[in-house]
């Protein structure tokens, strides 16, 4: 087999190998079919065998807990920064956003295209380097809904909990963090990502709601753009991205394999661990961006004392090997993404490199 590349990238991202040798397995004959999953109906049986399994498979991890439901959308994480207000931000309400960084930004955006919104907290003042306190939020009996990103993936920030919104529906955007730890999806309204961090390839987008909310979208919403179409027809009210979902499917049942979310979370920790070990006892050669409370398990963002040294740092790691360790351009500096499927090995190796690469530096 070739190498593999020790890959850092922040999404599309690394896959577990077994999940990427499992699919060549069965790449030109799926289940005895005599074809591909790609190649046949999203209408036939053994497709939709595949396409329920992802879905009870995600919600098993999470504790099945009662009334709720997963979709399978495509348009990114970026279609539901639409969707979302579209949907429940209905006239004479008003839609709450904790302002983190530049995914949030980004949500914010897009729901001041629709309707009224309002900042519930920010993190502006610090740059976006640690996270608002949502402990004491107050929010308006007319709040649609608060939105958060629980993990900003170019500032390299994550919350650890999440706030207590009463009967207001809570929403996540957990694009860059889901199933990297447990967590109580009974706190929230929905919760969404797209699937090319830890979930698995681009081209799906795994929604998971209430299914109240699911339910009676606004009259006037394309069929597309509502939540209702999804939820009624089990995410196939049209050609679903069948190929995605199977992988989907696959990486969901690697991590039961890991020891399912608390396993996960474990490893995540031991990996997280030894990166910001190296970065902070490195005496100031390597300086993490966000403050330590709000450090992100999964994207590590990092600088060098210039910016023609961390140009430097790149250039060399790519030719040891290394893939992806180029700071967001919005932010410059350097970020190993470290999502589930990068093994503790890559990370030690990138030690090893760092250490180096300050000997010869610093
Ligand atoms: N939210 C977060 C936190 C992200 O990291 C990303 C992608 N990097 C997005 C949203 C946008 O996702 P997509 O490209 O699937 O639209």
């Amino acid at each position: 087999m070739s190498k593999r590349a020790y890959n850092f990238n922040a999404g599309p991202a690394a896959l577990p190998l077994e999940v990427l040798e499992r699919a060549q397995a069965e790449f030109v004959d799926y289940r005895g079919t005599g074809m591909s999953i790609m190649e046949m109906s999203h209408r036939g049986a053994v497709y939709e065998e595949t396409h329920n399994e992802a879905a009870s498979r995600l919600l098993k991890l999470l504790g099945n807990p009662e009334g709720y439901k997963v979709l399978f959308l495509q348009g990114g994480a970026s279609t539901q920064f639409s969707m979302i207000p579209m949907n429940f931000l209905t006239e004479g309400k008003t839609a709450g956003y904790v302002m983190t960084g530049s995914w949030a930004g980004k949500a914010i955006k897009e729901a001041k295209l629709i309707g009224e919104v309002f900042e519930a907290a920010s993190s502006k003042e610090s740059k976006f380097m640690n996270l608002p306190d949502l402990s004491n939020l107050k929010l308006p009996d007319n709040a649609a809904y608060l939105h958060v990103t629980s993990n900003e993936t170019i500032e390299g920030t994550q919350f650890k909990s999440f706030p207590d919104t009463g009967s207001v529906p809570l929403i996540a955007d957990m694009s860059s963090d889901i199933l990297s730890r447990p967590f109580d999806l009974t706190q929230f309204g929905m919760v969404y990502a797209g699937a090319q961090k830890n979930l698995g390839p681009s081209g799906v987008t795994v929604v998971i709601a209430r299914e109240e909310l699911l339910q009676d979208s606004p009259k006037h919403l394309p069929t597309m753009l509502r939540y209702d179409t999804h939820a009624g027809n089990n995410s196939l009210y049209n050609t679903p991205p069948s190929f995605s979902i199977y992988m989907v499917n696959q990486v969901l049942k690697w991590i039961e394999e890991q020891g399912s979310l608390e396993g996960i979370e474990k490893k995540n920790q031991e990996k997280a661990a030894l990166l910001y070990n190296a970065i902070d006892n490195s005496g100031g050669f390597y300086r993490g961006c966000a403050d330590t409370g709000s450090r992100s398990l999964m994207n590590v963002t990092f600088r060098l004392a210039s910016e023609e040294l961390e140009k430097q740092f790149v250039k060399e790691s790519e030719k040891e090997g290394f893939v992806g360790l180029k700071g967001h351009r919005s932010v410059g500096g350097l970020r190993a993404s470290i999502y589930n499927a990068v093994p503790y090995d890559s990370i030690k190796a990138l030690v090893d490199f760092m250490a180096e690469f300050q000997k010869s530096n610093g």
